[in-house]
């Protein structure tokens, strides 16, 4: 039995109990023996379905965006942007998932050549809590959409959100066991991935949970695909238009609280701009507006739960101690965290080599660009990078040199529906989004005729 509270008050919010082993695998014969119709259908006939769903979003909008509020404390305005864009994705896929899985005529010395994309069977998914509906949504829709399965194992600060899920797909009359809700704790998901019917895992969270998921599907050389955590540079170039740059940090580092993995979390400034990027910076921040995360006009909710608000002011303790400097912010008051600017970092400090999951900023100085890649790069993570600069033909000539999965040019890291979404080094491997995402779980058959 576990409870969740709201992080906005601590008040209670709801009791759970974790299904049992047993229940569990009987949920996942579910999904398969939904596998069998689903996989019979067409492309075509499925997005029917994905259609349905789009309809569902908007029609339980509210209850989707309160219940994530409540469980989490993601500002309502934000709760509402998280639902529209998984309507967004949805979209996206119903316009150009025939043609990513249709399949491709290949010259060989037969007489036909082709490729199919078939579905694996049931695919577990192992989720986080910063965007409940969105990692969901990012890792189910193409997977479905490919004729897969799936069954969902939610974080469990977010088990509310992960039953109305279900209940989205339900009254979007997907047929019964195509999505299913598996309420499990983490210790149980190696269970799962032993079943013989789960064909695949993806896992968003922590390198952690990552590594643990990895093994146990590994073990049984079943595919995984592992989206973990970021420590995103933003770096300023001696020619960046600063306002922008500044503008920008905002949100890059700020937004849902500052709980994302492709946050900005890292700014490196050209040593030119740096005096100026922390007086602009920090007028922008101290203006941010805290608060209770159903007002419409906060724009900074509490942590989702007091124990990552602790681990959070422990780290920018520990770098205070070291010899970093608050500008603004760098209190704590129960989930809340001010939002918090720093300079004086260096790489050893934990807000620079650890991932800072909140509303944080770390400011380093750079002398060349050269420099500025290297401090870049001087971490275990490689989601993405943020550069400011208005020189892009000279910048297009060096992305090479950031280790990466992203390089987004005077623009935050953001995913897109029809972008490519995943990392290198310890942010996982794999991708999520656009064409290369829904094959994530296909096999690509090859078929020759002589
Ligand atoms: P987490 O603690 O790793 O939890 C993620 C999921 O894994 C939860 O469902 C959790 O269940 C489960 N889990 C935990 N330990 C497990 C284990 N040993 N075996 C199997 N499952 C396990 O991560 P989080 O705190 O929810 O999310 C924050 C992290 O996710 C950050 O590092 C962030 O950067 C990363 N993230 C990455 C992306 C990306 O696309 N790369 C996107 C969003 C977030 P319980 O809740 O029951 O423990």
């Amino acid at each position: 039995m576990f409870s969740i509270t709201n992080p906005f008050n601590q008040t209670f919010l709801s009791e759970y109990q974790y299904i049992t082993d047993e229940q569990a695998i009987s949920d996942v014969e579910i999904c398969q023996k939904a596998y069998m119709g689903w996989k019979s259908k067409t492309v075509d006939d499925r997005l029917k379905f994905i259609k349905n769903l789009i309809f569902e979003l908007e029609n339980q909008k509210e209850i989707l965006t309160k219940q994530c509020t409540l469980e989490m404390g993601k500002p309502l305005k934000q709760s509402v942007a998280e639902i529209e864009k998984c309507g967004k994705l949805c979209e996206y896929y119903i316009k150009n998932a025939e043609d990513f899985l249709s399949g491709k005529n290949i010259t060989t010395d037969g007489s036909e050549s082709y490729t199919t994309h078939e579905p694996l069977g049931v695919i577990l998914g192992v989720m986080p809590w910063n965007f409940p509906y969105w990692q969901v949504f990012r890792f189910a829709i193409p997977a479905i959409i490919a004729g897969n399965t799936v069954c969902v194992k939610h974080a469990s600060n977010v088990a509310g959100c992960g039953k109305l899920l279900e209940k989205l797909f339900k009254d979007a009359g997907f047929p019964q066991g195509v999505y299913k809700n598996l309420l499990i704790s983490g210790k149980q998901v190696e269970n799962v991935i032993n079943s013989p019917i789960i064909k695949g895992v993806s896992l968003t969270g922590s390198e952690k949970a990552g590594a643990s998921v990895a093994s146990a599907a590994a073990n049984l050389i079943k595919k995984s695909v592992l989206e973990l955590g970021g420590s995103n540079a933003f770096v300023i170039c001696k020619d960046a238009n600063i306002d922008d740059a500044v503008e920008t940090a905002v949100n890059a580092r700020m937004q849902n609280t500052g709980q994302s993995c492709i946050a900005a979390k890292r700014f490196i400034v050209h040593e030119s701009l740096y005096d100026s990027f922390v007086d602009k910076y920090k007028a922008k921040v101290a203006d941010l507006v805290s608060g209770d995360p159903m007002d419409e006009n906060t724009y900074i909710g509490p942590l989702a739960r007091i124990d990552l608000a602790e681990d959070l002011e422990e780290q920018v303790n520990k770098s205070v101690e070291m010899g970093a400097k608050v500008v603004i912010g760098g209190k704590r008051k129960d989930a809340f965290y001010e939002p918090t600017i720093i300079t004086g970092v260096t790489k050893d400090m934990p807000v620079f080599k650890e991932e800072v999951f909140g509303p944080v900023a770390p400011v380093i100085s750079f002398k060349t660009f050269e420099e500025a890649v290297e401090i870049s790069n001087d971490t275990e993570f490689g989601l993405g990078v943020t550069v400011f600069t208005e020189d892009i033909k000279e910048i297009k000539e060096k992305l090479h040199l950031f280790d990466e999965g992203a390089v987004f040019i005077n623009a935050l890291v953001k995913s897109d529906p029809a972008l490519p979404f995943g990392g290198v080094k310890k942010s996982g491997y794999g991708r999520e989004l656009a064409e290369n995402g829904i094959k994530e779980f296909v096999n690509v058959k090859t078929v020759y005729i002589k």
